[in-house]
Formats: C-alpha cells, structure tokens, sequence
C-alpha cells in the first residue's frame, strides 16, 4: 500500500480509541470535565451500562457560546497554553481530546451555558458530523450526552461486556473521583433506578461509608504529616478489616487517583506483620506534591503518574503508617457466638479466675533446650527456658489452658492469649532490636554441627550467607550437599540449632525472586521465632506465664505474631454481659 495520509474522521477514531476504550472511559472524562469546571453538583444518568446514554449535568462555569465549538475541536483546551504547562498541571484534563473523540463515536450533544450569562448554546455532532450552533435556555452549567456509544465503530461495540460488568467499570469510576472530591455533590443513575446519591460533605470518613460500608468507616484511622513540599493525608483501615485483594487501596496525588504498585507495596510494607501474607490493607491515601515535582502526561488514560522523587513518596507512605498503627492498641476483639452456649460445659466457670496450682518447674531440657558447648573458658550454664530480659513490671496473672492458650482478667473484660504467637511475636521483636543495635549476643558451637540437605536448599543458604551471619547463623560449605553451622543466636536456645536453621531454609526456597534484604530479615527473624517458641501443647510454669506477661507489656506491637495471625483476643465485659443478657 502507499503511504497516505489519513483522512480526520479516521484519525479521530484512532484517536479516540486511545482515550475511549468503554462507558466508563467516557464518564472518567466527562466528570473530570464538570470537576474542573468547579461543579458542585454533578448527575449522571444511565441507560445499559452507558453504552446507549451518558448523560452529565452539571453546575460548574459552563461555556461560552462561541467557544462550544472548539471544544469539541481536536486539541482544543482552555487548561494548556504552553508546553511547559505540561509539567505544572493543576487540572484534571489538559490534552483537549476529550470531547472531540467521544464526538466522534457516538451520537453527542452539548448544552451549556456561562456563570453570569442569560443565555447558552447547544452544539450536537453525529459521529464527528457537526451540526449547526442553536441558542438553549438551560441553567447555568453544563448538560452532556452520549447516546449510542461505537455506533460506527462496530468493533468496539462488540468488545463490550454485560451491562452489569460496564456499570461495574462506570461506579469505580465515580468512586474515584468521588473520594476526592467529597465537597462534590454526586448523583448516578442507571436505567431509571438511583444507583448513588452522595451529598456534598466536608468529610472523608463518611464518603467512605456510603462507598464500603459502616465496618470500614467504623475502623479508620487518620494520618496526616506535617506540612511540607510532600504531604501525605488520608485514612487507613484497622488491620482486622484486611481483604483478599488490593482493591480497596485507593491512592490520589494532587486529587487524582492513580496506581502505583511500588506505592502500594509501600502501604502493604507498613501492615506487614500485622496482617496475614496474601492479605492486603484497605487505605485510602492522598499525596500532594509540588505540580512541577509529578509528569502525569505518562499514560493515555492518566491512570498512572511519574514523580521526580518517587523514593521520598515511598518512604513518606510507609513511615507514616507505619507509625500511625503503631500508636494503635490493635488487641483484635473476638466475635462472640450469637448463641449463648448450652451450661453443663459452662458451670467450672466461675473457678476459671483462680490462681492456678503451682506446677513443678519443668527442667530446662523437657523445654527442647539444647547444652551447647560454648568456646569460652568457662562453660557458660545452658540458657534460662524463657530468656529473662527485663525487669518484674505489676502485669497481673493468667492460668493456661489446654496448654496453649493463657486467659487473663483485665480491667476491660478477659484477655484469651496465644501462648505460641505470643512468644514468638516477642522473640521476633528481641532479635530485631538486637540485629538492628549490632548487639545480637551469638552462641558459638565449639564443634561445628554438619547439616546434609537437599542440594536447592544448600545452594539458597549458601547464597543467603551474609543475610544469615547478621542473624547470628554462620554457615559455610562443608562440600557436597552438606553445610556447616557454627553459631545461632542465643535468644533462640529453646531449640536446637538445626531446627531453626530448617525453618530458615524453607523460606529462603521458596522464595522465587530475591526479596530486599530488610524484608528477607524479617521473615527470617520471624521464621526463626516461629521455631524457637514455645509451642502449644508446651506446659508453662507459673513462673514463666508470669514472664511472658511481662514480656507482653513491654513489646512493641504484642497484639499479632510476625506472621500475622493475631496474640491476643479480647472478650469485653460488655460482650459477655450482653451474652449472659445481663444488660
Ligand atoms: P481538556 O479537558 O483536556 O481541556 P476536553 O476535550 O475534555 O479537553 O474539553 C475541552 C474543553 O471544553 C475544556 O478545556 C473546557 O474548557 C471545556 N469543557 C469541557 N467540559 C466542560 C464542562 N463540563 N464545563 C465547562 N467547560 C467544559
Ligand atoms: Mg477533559
């Protein structure tokens, strides 16, 4: 074929097919349109999932009668002037492509009229063909629609989904932009029937709650840093309300949403350990940045942004959430059966808060202690069961039940703990402080214990050998498959060494791409705290239920173990009184 230069009416549906994929792609601009226009007030309407009507009313600056029809111009846009425009973008749109492509595939008809002017103009085109300019007496603003969208581009039409699935698309859409812009009041309407009616508010929180819900909005907290070049606001989710997906991590910059998966990476990294792995946080996150420090003239739809600084953003997000959950006492509150259960198991109960019997102390070797010989002169006695660290704070007691779980009264109501996931979560704090301090105290094995494994695992503890000697393990090659262990590190005496080195291996195998090193640390130090922790099934001495309450209380974050799963439930007074119906 020669080459030709296209005709306008192809290039605006090649144009168009950029920007305009589907329904939803058309309501993104056209509210984004009524948004820079300083609307108030913004409906939308409906019929089939928008591929037969979008229509948009709204209330913003509208347009002057001789400017309609530059605006349905290719390029043609009031927001731009000149090139260096492109990096200081305070608007929505900027490209003036907008309503020349939707023009051009659909049937289009525009009406506005002018803040402060007695009369508007309408303009109608069908599929680019443009009709006459008409005068239209609407109140002020603007009205748009879009009747039978792809009418002449059957291909397009075809790939459509169910109109459930495009309304599905258009509601994002509009959830989008509706978080950030809660001053906005917004209405959609499908085939007829009120869909969302969001009343103009000045808070976040209760946007949030008309879109997802009263447990979400019931479980938010705020984060707001300092004024700044870069500020971070917005709100994040307790971390009981995690979902199976990211789709309610929801990220703005300059009041538009855009996706970033290392930014979502960052808010994932602020939950971690406090949420289960392949669980995700739920955040609703709002950056404003410097216009000139973000290119949002990146992608065609603008979903994405590029910032000049991206690792400052990064740090910003993750910092401070990070530190907002830690100011939270996140004890996760169990859910009480609905029925009250049948009394013959429920009689013992009032004993239930007696002191327990003093148990026999167990001896250091029925805890699964190893004797290690240390390479100092004088042998050192084997470590204490439970390493005692601190010092004896008032923490009140608990009995253990079923060898697994302590129950203690508290102030509040009655507190069930996990004595595994409790003891590891402190473990896991005590190394990392340690690793980070430099003061990670090391049992040297005097005769270096030989570990065969299978050839992959040697090979990943071999590679992972500089990450594992900050941990305390030292492993070097001892040839063929087999690795030598000559130190660990002494917090985790409860077990032998080659235990701990086990659950390491695992990790490091399955792990198909190298993870950072802080985070490789982490769920070593956590893997390795799973390991050295006393187990359910382990009877503890009155003793050592006392320290491990004690240790509790002066834990970082004592509420979930390092894998997440949580330590500690809380049975409120009011919940048991309300189950007894004492209330
Ligand atoms: P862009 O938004 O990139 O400028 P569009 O094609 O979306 O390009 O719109 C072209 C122009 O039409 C805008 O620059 C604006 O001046 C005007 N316009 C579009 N929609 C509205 C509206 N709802 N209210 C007021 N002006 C509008
Ligand atoms: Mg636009």
């Amino acid at each position: 074929m020669p080459i030709r230069q296209l005709p306008p009416d192809v290039i605006t549906k090649i144009a168009a097919g950029e920007v305009i994929e589907r329904p939803a792609s058309v309501v993104k601009e056209l509210l984004e349109n009524s948004i820079d226009a300083g609307s108030t007030r913004i409906d939308l309407e409906l019929e089939q999932g928008g591929s037969e009507l979008i229509r948009i009313v709204d209330d913003g600056c509208g347009i002057a009668p001789d400017e309609l029809l530059l605006a349905l111009a290719a390029h043609a846009t009031s927001k731009l002037a000149s090139a260096e425009d492109l990096f200081n973008v305070t608007t929505m749109g900027f490209r003036g492509e907008a309503l020349a492509s939707i023009a051009g595939i659909a049937k289009f008809t525009l009406q506005s009229r002018a803040r402060g002017t007695e009369i508007g103009a309408e303009i109608r085109s069908d599929g680019g063909v443009i009709g006459p300019l008409k005068p239209w007496s609407g109140s002020p603003g603007t009205r748009i629609e879009v009747r039978h969208l792809f009418f002449n581009v059957p291909v397009r039409k075809k790939f459509l989904k169910t109109n459930a699935s495009e309304l599905g698309q258009i509601c994002e859409t509009l959830t989008r932009i509706a978080l950030a812009h809660p001053h906005v009041h917004f209405t959609l309407r499908h085939n007829n029937r009120q869909v969302y009616d969001l009343p103009r508010s000045e808070n976040l929180a209760e946007r949030i709650g008309l879109f997802f819900g009263k447990e979400i909005r019931n479980a938010l907290y705020e984060i707001d840093t300092p004024p700044g070049p870069y500020q971070l606001k917005g709100l994040i989710a307790d971390p009981r309300c995690d979902r199976g997906n990211s789709k309610l991590q929801y990220l703005f910059v300059n009041g538009r949403w855009f996706r970033d998966r290392s930014l979502s990476y960052a808010l994932m990294d602020a939950y971690r350990n406090l949420i289960m792995s392949g669980r995700h946080p739920i955040g609703f996150l709002f950056l404003t940045v410097p216009a000139n420090e973000i290119d949002v003239n990146v992608h065609p739809t603008k979903a994405e942004v590029k910032f000049r600084e991206n690792a400052t953003v990064f740090s910003l997000i993750r910092a401070a959430v990070k530190e907002r959950l830690l100011r939270e006492n996140l004890v996760p509150r169990a859910t009480m059966p609905a029925q009250p259960i049948a009394p013959p198991e429920m009689m013992p109960l009032p004993t239930l808060f007696m002191p327990s019997r003093p148990q026999p102390i167990a001896d250091a070797d029925d805890l699964g202690s190893q004797i290690i010989t240390a390479d100092t002169s004088d042998p050192q006695p084997p470590p204490p069961p439970l390493p005692m660290m601190f010092p004896t704070i008032p923490v009140g007691t608990a009995v253990q039940m079923h060898d697994a779980y302590l129950i203690q009264e508290t102030p509040e109501g009655m507190l069930v703990i996990d004595q595994h996931a409790l003891h590891e979560r402190i473990l896991f704090e005590q190394v990392r402080r340690r690793v980070r301090d430099g003061q990670l105290e090391v049992q040297r094995l005097l005769i270096p214990e030989p570990i065969e494994l299978p050839a992959a695992q040697a090979a990943a503890v071999l590679e992972a050998t500089a990450e594992l000697a900050m941990l305390g393990l030292e492993v070097s090659d001892f040839g063929g498959n087999t690795i030598l262990l000559s130190s660990y590190p002494t917090l985790l005496s409860r077990r032998p060494p080659h235990e701990i080195l086990a659950g390491v291996v695992d990790y490091l195998v399955s792990k198909d791409r190298a993870p950072s090193p802080e985070v490789m640390l982490d769920h070593l130090l956590a893997t390795m705290a799973c390991k050295a922790a006393v187990k359910a099934g382990d009877k503890l001495t009155p003793a050592e239920i006392q320290h491990l309450l004690e240790l509790r209380a002066l834990a970082e974050e004592s509420h979930h173990c390092p894998h997440g799963r949580p330590t500690t439930l809380l049975f409120s007074r009011q919940d048991l009184d309300r189950q007894f119906r004492r209330t």
